[in-house]
């Protein structure tokens, strides 16, 4: 109501070429005196509350909204992510919200990307598929978020109607310096790749932890290293700023997202 909540984006490149392929948007609350406060601190007291749906709809439109404008000032940002948390999937017109917000904006459904938890999609399985297909039918993408935390079945892995893993962060901080986590994080880039799935890691810190994704052929890459959650306001100059400092070649891709 006092319009104190906004989004930023973290980009999410490609390993190989470096090139851009998408933001994720992260929620934060401008708070008038504390000033900037994270998802972390109230993500959760939403989700008590049940205010997560009406926070949950604004961030959704917000996102097409930006993405709508980003489009329109010729901006290829590529696919937006959108988070989703677990009382957001149980509303039972969450299908019809994201059509609604897709059709208000004009934004092309394949440019949108929801993040789901391992752990909400294995709380419920069967549901989980159920609500999946639906949102596949809209035609946008679907991403399992902070993926090897959830003790996933492999065999409902399989079923579940998804394009991408992203790999928690947990196991990236210690990759190159731990071999179990290289180990983990192995398994589920060949996971990844025998299921047909995309694979993406977040909470890229440092050099060496990109060099061994390349190595393990993992796709795409968040973090630190490549670019902070970054303002609305700000990403006009990013994009600007990575346009002067990139070869031509991340241009064919990008221009697929006009
Ligand atoms: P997440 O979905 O796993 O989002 C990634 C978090 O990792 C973000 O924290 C991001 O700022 C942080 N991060 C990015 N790169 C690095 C890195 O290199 N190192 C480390 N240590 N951290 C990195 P953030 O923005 O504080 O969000 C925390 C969590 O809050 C998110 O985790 C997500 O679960 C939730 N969240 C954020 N925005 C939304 C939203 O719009 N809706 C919902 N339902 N949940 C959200
Ligand atoms: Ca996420
Ligand atoms: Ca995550």
């Amino acid at each position: 109501e006092r319009e104190e909540f906004c989004l930023h984006y973290q980009p999410i490149v490609s390993i190989d070429g470096g090139c851009l392929l998408g933001m994720e948007a992260l929620v934060r609350w401008q708070h008038p005196d504390q000033g900037i406060i994270g998802p972390d601190a109230f993500i959760a007291i939403a989700e008590d509350t049940g205010l997560i749906r009406p926070l949950g709809s604004w961030i959704l439109g917000q996102a097409c909204r930006q993405l709508r404008e980003w489009s329109e000032a010729g901006l290829p940002v590529g696919v937006l992510s959108v988070n989703l948390s677990g009382r957001q999937l149980t509303s039972s017109d969450l299908r019809d919200s994201v059509v609604d917000a897709i059709t208000a904006t004009g934004i092309r459904p394949a440019q949108l990307r929801f993040e789901i938890t391992e752990s909400v999609l294995m709380e419920d399985v069967e549901f989980s598929i159920q609500l999946l297909r639906g949102l596949l039918d809209v035609g946008v993408q679907l991403a399992v978020d902070d993926f090897g935390t959830g003790y996933s079945s492999l065999s409902y892995l399989k079923r579940l109607p998804v394009d991408t893993l992203k790999i928690d962060r947990s196991f990236i901080n210690r990759l190159a310096v731990d071999p179990h986590d290289s180990a983990i994080v192995a398994a589920i880039v060949a996971l990844a790749q025998a299921l047909d799935l995309s694979v993406t890691a977040e909470g890229v810190e440092r050099r060496e932890q990109l060099d061994a994704l390349r190595e393990l052929g993992c796709q795409a890459a968040q973090g630190y290293l490549l670019a902070p959650p970054i303002a609305a306001e700000d990403v006009p100059g990013f994009m600007t700023a990575r346009r002067e400092a990139r070869p031509a070649s991340c241009e064919p891709h990008a221009s697929a997202f006009r």
